[in-house]
């Protein structure tokens, strides 16, 4: 499969009151074409913080420091000044208007909260004909509104509700409609941020069976972003590990849960059931990550890993591979 995206060594900084903090630390990941990603780790490890960079949307105070965001653009995006040529671009070099023509059409994001991201004034319908007269003047609006009940009956959402109001949806139901609206335009790249935090295991389930339908049916490259890592055992093809903006490993989906490399990963998986191994003993992971304001020589996870050797204190582990067929950041792999 051709690689769709290509992050090159990208660094993140927030300045905050009590200091600089790096939440995204020399990153490298790729994501080839009809592909998913998870991207994992627990809160505040930076997941979102990387996701977000890629759409340019970096929360305030955030500051992309340095790094490459390379899209491979299957065709010429036009916006109001010229054109945004088809190739590999990097993102990062793109100005605000050419960003804007991008986003929505080549790269859609889902965010957490769908309440906070629907209108609560507009009609449900409104909101995809406002995407597609948006990046699309020309189509009339008669077709903008029979593309989005197809695409709301691809939903599995009666097309009459595109007259209700998002409080008329239940919460499973709005946030099928904010991956509509993501899928609205047929993107390059959706990049789902824990679509299915705020809901209860039934609907998570159904809004993950809908997610693996569509990525068949509309051929999606996902990005899918979650602290859960059950949720990707079913939807991601490969899995990245982050650690206080750190990659500690990144791996094929099954290898990675068979035979996890990374301390952290294994941990991570031994605090998660698994209907398979009934009798496991499930176990936390001591300790909290260290301050990113204070960050700790060597490697982040040095005081909560059981294996920690003198040479963890020294450097930052390199990214290795590792025999999972994935890479992995840990010096208990160093010239294996
Ligand atoms: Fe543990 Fe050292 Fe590996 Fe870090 S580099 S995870 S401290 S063994």
């Amino acid at each position: 499969m051709p690689t769709l995206l290509e992050i090159h060594n990208l660094s993140i900084e927030y300045k905050t009151r009590l200091g600089t903090a790096r939440a995204v630390d020399n990153v490298s990941i790729t994501l080839d074409e009809n592909k998913t990603l998870g991207l994992a780790g627990e809160s505040g490890c930076g997941k979102s913080t990387l996701g977000r960079s890629i759409i340019r949307l970096v929360p305030y105070p955030g500051r992309i420091l340095e790094g490459e965001i390379l899209l491979n653009l299957d065709e010429d995006v036009p916006y109001e000044n010229g054109v945004v040529e088809k190739g590999q671009i990097n993102l990062l070099q793109l100005d605000g208007d050419q960003m804007r023509a991008l986003r929505g059409k080549k790269l859609a994001y889902i965010f957490q909260d769908p309440m906070t991201s629907l209108n609560p004034m507009e009609r449900i319908g409104k909101h995809f004909v406002e995407i597609i007269k948006a990046h699309e003047p020309d189509t009339p609006k008669e077709d903008a509104q029979v593309r989005t009940k197809d695409l709301l009956e691809a939903l599995d959402i009666l097309p009459e509700r595109v007259l209700d109001y998002p409080h008329q949806f239940s919460g499973g139901m709005r946030q099928r409609v904010m991956i509509g609206l993501g899928l609205t335009l047929t993107p390059q790249l959706l990049i789902a941020d824990e679509p299915t935090t705020s809901l209860d295991v039934i609907v998570e389930a159904q809004i993950l069976n809908l997610i693996s339908d569509l990525k068949d049916k509309f051929n999606l490259t996902m990005m899918l972003i979650t602290h859960n890592l059950g949720v990707l055992a079913e939807t991601a093809d490969s899995i990245a590990i982050m650690y206080t903006g750190r990659i500690m490993e990144v791996a094929p989906t099954e290898a990675l849960f068979e035979s996890p490399q990374h301390p952290y990963t294994q941990a991570l998986l031994q605090s998660v059931p698994d209907v398979r191994k009934p009798d496991r003993k499930l176990s936390w992971i001591p300790g909290s990550p260290p301050s990113l304001t204070e960050p700790i020589p060597g490697c982040m996870f040095r005081p909560r890993c059981p294996h920690a050797m003198e040479i963890c204190a020294t450097e930052p582990p390199p990214l290795m591979k590792s025999t999972s067929g994935g890479i992995v950041a840990c010096y208990l792999y160093e010239g294996s």
